[in-house]
């Protein structure tokens, strides 16, 4: 058993204070923290818990919407501005997870959750380079069904589990932090950190900076937006692809187009070239077939995930092809 403290933060201002270093961890609903204590792999010896904190969904004066990180899952999801602006994102927040989870975990907290790989849960029995820096991936040349095919390395091919930070990458959402030194900003398509040899490393957070609100960019006219996600049963399961899609189209050709995928890289990953390829095209299923070829162009299989190219790249197209005939 390891000792730890446990203590309630009033504010922000508070939480940060409390932290005194790497020892100290913010507990959001602990959906995934504990379980990592549990396991071994997260040894806080100080717990500052931030729940009840950072709780608004507010209309901003840009048009844009600020989102609490202590806001539940569920929250955001039901939202009427979210469920009207930004549907890909209610849509893939309900995709993921349990009822029950949903009503307890944070946005903050479904940020910064860790990859669902099982060898870097089994920390008896298996080799992890994000665990244990240097041991080794027991998943390369394991059981990788569920793993990465882009953005991957030598040393992890661990995916980011989270449907909603698919969704916030579509819409180019910027994560807003505290600590000591101020505020920052961060575009969450910049959040996230490749694994390359340095694994462990997973976003840009510092120590003791707290995610204190997400931002939403205000929603683009007629902009048509879906989430759509392949998992090996219905319900509570992490996404072998998900795709969440825009589209807008005028006068018969695609003005924008946006395309971020999960279930494949260890970030949610947005495929800008497959975006330029889409704008200015009429969007034909050719069009969509092309584009889906050029966002999987780069992807690295192993031998239990090399399905994962064609089914991305027909969940890509089944998608644009759904919001086209919306727009049609
Ligand atoms: Fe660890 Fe990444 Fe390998 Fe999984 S894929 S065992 S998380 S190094």
């Amino acid at each position: 058993m390891n000792p730890l403290t446990y203590e309630k933060a009033t504010s922000s201002t508070d939480a940060l204070e409390r932290h005194d270093g790497d020892a100290a961890k913010f507990l959001g609903a602990g959906t995934n923290l504990v379980d990592l204590m549990r396991e071994g792999i997260a040894t806080p010896t100080r717990l500052i818990d931030v729940t009840g904190l950072a709780q608004s969904i507010e209309e901003q004066s840009d048009g844009g919407l600020r989102i609490g990180a202590g806001v539940s899952n569920t929250a955001v999801a039901e939202d009427a501005t979210v469920r009207a602006q930004y549907p890909a994102l209610s849509r893939a927040i309900l995709a993921g997870a349990s009822a029950q989870i949903r009503n307890m975990a944070t946005v903050g907290g479904n940020i910064l959750q860790r990859t669902r790989c099982s060898y870097f849960y089994d920390v008896a029995g298996s080799r992890c380079n994000k665990r244990s820096p240097g041991e080794g991936c027991d998943a390369i040349g394991g059981f990788n069904r569920a793993h990465g095919i882009l953005g991957v390395s030598d040393s992890c091919i661990a995916t980011h589990p989270s449907d909603m930070a698919v969704a916030l990458s579509l819409y180019d959402a910027v994560i807003n932090v505290e600590s000591d030194e101020g505020t920052r900003s961060i575009p969450i398509n910049d959040f996230y950190v490749l694994p390359e040899d340095t694994p462990d490393i997973e976003n840009q957070l510092n120590p003791g900076e707290l995610i204190v609100s997400v931002d939403l960019p205000a929603p683009s006219a007629n902009r048509r937006a879906t989430y759509r996600k392949v998992r090996d049963r219905a319900s509570y399961a992490f996404a072998l692809v998900s795709v969440a899609g825009s589209l807008i189209i005028k006068d018969g050709l695609v003005v924008d187009a946006g395309i971020s995928l999960g279930g494949v890289a260890p970030k949610p990953w947005r495929a800008i070239e497959a975006e330029a390829a889409i704008v200015g095209s009429p969007p034909t299923e050719e069009t969509f077939r092309n584009a889906a070829q050029i966002a999987l162009a780069d992807a690295t299989t192993q031998p239990g995930n090399v399905f994962k190219t064609e089914l991305a790249q027909r969940v890509i197209v089944a998608v644009l092809q759904d919001l086209a005939g919306d727009a049609q």
